[in-house]
């Protein structure tokens, strides 16, 4: 199938005289008849559904989907965006590991990995995802258990180089992470460019109407944990709280995503709820829709910027001349996505007013939605900062992030002009 098609009938496959649309089971737990059975699924001996922690037939359908658009063996749906991240470390670190990580991610990646995960003991060297492969290269060691990068990183649109951090991670033994949750799987597929492992958050395009908070983990299947097996014991040797299971033998390609819904999600327990996911399927099933929509007023909208003289700069790989324009073209030919940062000229203050005389476009924290958005960092996300603090963490007083939503590139463009004169 391709991927419109995936988008509409991957993850669900209603038998005979069952309901056309994936149903919501909205419950727990799950009827046996036999204390065996049950004693069988408890040992991962058989499939099964019996706790909705573990695993629940909504959240399932909907995991297999988002695997499908990837091209992964399997697939795990999460609470949140930032338990897909964690989750995709944590079960393949422990406290002594490290990892490495690109400097450009998310701000509440950046928190998890530098602050929260230190605390339990596993440690982090972030590097310039613009940095040659030797120079990230150089900040491997002998305990470093993976290598992280996103996409499109939110919210600075810093564009990966994906194979050279393929490279540099295999290289090294260690499976290459990504968060594609900018890109979508619409516009981009890590796993065809070398990534061994693709996270979401779902919160953004994938949902794309604002209802809910949300995660996915892919597993493409590729990386040879044994070849590696003293790097990955977790994965590679039996595990007490499983009877003695050897993830990699009885699970083989899906050995990683069975540990982390085995043990992971066992144990902390970030799990959407089934409602949730049942929405998060209906805005699949546009995605591919939307994202087309997405890029094309997002070109539109950035051209229009980038010849106002009102505006002193633009960032946006789908413009000739952007700093990650090739890297975009060989990744993401068919567009990159909705977000666009820029200044206005005046800085911080005409920024402000720039964001209050805007009537369409919504102030929001959220990004990546089918309504159009706007955020000031310096103002919000970024407000305790002073303005050289701003630039220590490279976000410039006047830089606007705007998030080009479905409705008709005219009208967003015409919102933005009559801001951009009233902030004058
Ligand atoms: C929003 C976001 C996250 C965190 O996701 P939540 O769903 O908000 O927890 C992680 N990575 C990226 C790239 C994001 O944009």
């Amino acid at each position: 199938m391709r991927i419109d098609t995936k988008c509409i009938q991957s993850g669900y496959a209603p038998k005979n005289g069952e309901a056309r649309i994936l149903p919501i089971y909205q419950s727990t737990t799950f009827k046996y008849e036999s204390t065996e059975q049950m004693g069988r699924l408890f040992d991962l001996e058989e499939d099964g559904y019996f706790y909705t922690r573990l695993a629940n037939p909504t959240n399932d359908a909907v995991a297999a989907k988002i695997a499908d658009l990837e091209g992964g063996v399997a697939g795990m749906l999460t609470s949140s965006g930032q338990s897909a991240c964690f989750y995709s470390i944590f079960n393949i670190c422990e406290a002594g590991d490290h990892f490495v990580c690109s400097t450009s991610i998310y701000g509440g990646t950046y928190n998890l990995f530098s602050v929260t995960m230190k605390k339990l003991g596993i440690d982090v060297t972030f590097v310039d995802p613009d940095a040659s492969a030797e120079e990230i290269a150089a900040a491997f060691r002998p305990n470093t258990k993976a290598l992280f990068g996103e996409t499109i990183a939110n919210p600075a649109l810093v564009v990966l180089d994906i194979e050279k951090f393929a490279k540099v991670a295999h290289d090294h033994g260690v499976p290459l992470i990504v968060d594609n949750t900018f890109a979508t799987p619409i516009n981009c597929r890590p796993i065809e460019w070398g990534a061994d492992i693709v996270v979401h958050s779902t919160t953004k395009y994938m949902d794309g109407h604002a209802t809910s908070v949300g995660g996915a983990i892919v597993d493409s299947g590729n990386f040879d944990w044994e070849a590696h097996a003293d790097k990955f014991p977790g994965l590679t040797t039996p595990d007490e709280s499983y009877h003695g299971v050897v993830y990699t033998e009885r699970f083989g390609k899906a050995a990683y995503i069975t540990k982390a819904t085995a043990t992971l999600m066992r144990d902390l327990g970030s799990i959407p709820s089934p409602h949730n996911s049942f929405l998060l399927n209906l805005g699949l099933e546009t995605l591919a829709l939307r994202v087309r929509k997405h890029c094309e007023n997002a070109q539109k909208v950035a051209e229009f910027l980038n010849k106002n003289d009102k505006v002193s700069w633009v960032s946006f790989s789908g413009l000739e001349g952007d700093k990650y324009h090739d890297l975009a073209k060989k990744y993401m030919p068919n567009g990159s996505c909705g977000v666009i940062s820029f200044g206005v000229k005046g800085g911080r203050e005409s920024a402000v007013k720039f964001m209050d005389s805007l009537k369409l476009a919504a102030i929001v924290t959220h990004v990546a939605d089918a309504r159009t958005s706007v955020l000031h960092p310096a103002s919000h996300t970024h407000r305790q900062m002073n303005d050289e603090e701003l630039k220590a963490a490279g976000v410039t007083p006047d830089l606007i992030r705007f998030s080009v939503g479905i409705e008709d590139a005219d009208d967003i463009i015409e919102d933005i002009e009559n801001a951009l004169c009233a902030a004058q």
